[in-house]
């Protein structure tokens, strides 16, 4: 994979679309284009291509959406789809992109009823927030009647990607936090998850390395060091969840945006603080590591090292403390959800993501963990 960081690699983008005969899907957001500037800045690179244009679908995208940009994808014959914005600009993207290859029904391929059969159409991508990593994944997040589904290929992965920290200048606070956190806790998670790796851990530290240090001027007073630091950790974080995945908090945490409205980030930020202690206290009658509990206790303590704590309960209040610092409520209590309907989340979980953590999440132990934030 081929991936350009920093400021100024939006300029790598002409050289990077071939011939002028190559013809482009852009996909982009609504408003967001023109307002972040990053219509200014990628216009008049296209200018020499045939480009067809995609957006003005949901933030949690819909699988009825991405079939109209397959459409257009379609009609125009399009060579390569360039995705310019977000984290629902990017999976909206990958699903035009894998669709416009596949005869199969895409409500079958969704749901896992029937296969991928061929690579997607390559996808360019170039993110204008700091935060889904989705520009570095294989997966793509869809909706289809209201259920979420990640649907997972290897042509899903864009190529080459372009991360221009310039891009994410014009990023509002509230977007900062809430990305930024999303980031954080995919590293987070990654680290401890059942299908880390060496190089995923690698990538995670990495992510850890970026974000940890600046997520707080990025929000309070950005400036174009820790733009840089955070469109470089968000990479970083996309790239160790590709190989490990998310876990816990990723699985506990879509009820809370599909049934509260809580921004992803957020939601999943709310239940990390548990999970370090939760994970911390495994054993080898609740692990759900081949590695065993030993194993998965060593790999907190290093976790608690990287983030700079004393104990996991330290590490529970100095991550509550950073998401007050962030400007969001810390608990489930503060963010909208009644105390009375916190355990009710678990019915939710995401059972592949549940699996994935390092500690196995029985029911009681998830109404434990939701109290915890409650
Ligand atoms: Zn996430």
């Amino acid at each position: 994979m081929t991936a350009v960081l920093g400021f100024g690699s939006l300029e790598k983008l002409p050289g990077m679309l071939g011939s002028p005969e190559t013809r482009i899907l852009l996909v982009t957001g609504g408003e967001s284009y023109e307002r972040s500037g990053a219509a200014a800045a990628i216009e008049p690179l296209l200018a020499d291509h045939p480009v067809t244009r995609f957006s003005g679908f949901s933030v949690n995208p819909k699988l009825e959406e991405a079939l109209e940009g397959v459409d257009r994808c379609r009609a125009a014959d399009v060579h390569t789809v360039l995705a310019v914005g977000g984290g629902s600009v990017m999976d909206t993207a990958k699903l035009v992109a894998l669709f416009s290859r596949q005869a199969g029904d895409p409500r079958a391929i969704v749901t896992g009823k029937a296969p991928v059969e061929r690579a997607g159409l390559p996808v360019i991508a170039v993110p204008t927030t700091a935060g889904s990593g989705s520009e570095a994944t294989q997966f793509a997040v869809v909706y289809v009647d209201k259920v979420k589904y990640t649907l997972t290929h290897d042509s899903l992965r864009p190529n080459p990607v372009i991360v221009d920290p310039g891009l994410t200048r014009s990023m509002p606070p509230r977007l900062s936090a809430v990305t930024g956190l999303d980031a954080l806790s995919q590293a987070i998670e990654s680290f401890w998850s059942v299908g880390a790796t060496e190089d995923s851990q690698a990538a995670a530290r990495k992510a850890l390395g970026f974000l940890l240090p600046h997520i707080e001027a990025a929000v309070q007073a950005p400036d174009d060091a820790s733009r840089e630091a955070m469109s470089r950790g968000a990479y970083w974080a996309g790239r160790a969840i590709d190989h490990s995945r998310t876990t816990g908090a990723h699985a506990l945490s879509y009820g809370m945006t599909t049934g509260y409205g809580i921004p992803h980030g957020h939601a999943v930020a709310l239940t990390i603080g548990p999970f370090i202690e939760f994970n911390a206290g495994v054993e080898d009658a609740d692990c759900n590591h081949p590695g065993g509990a030993a194993h998965v206790r060593a790999t907190m303590d290093a976790l608690l090292g990287l983030i700079g704590a004393r104990s996991a309960a330290d590490a529970h209040a100095q991550w509550i403390e950073r998401m007050e610092a962030l400007g969001l409520p810390g608990r489930l209590g503060s963010a909208g959800i009644p105390r009375d309907r916190v355990e009710a989340l678990a019915s939710g979980v995401n059972l592949e993501r549940a699996g994935n953590n390092p500690r196995r999440m029985d029911a009681d132990a998830t109404c434990k963990i939701l109290n915890a934030a409650a």
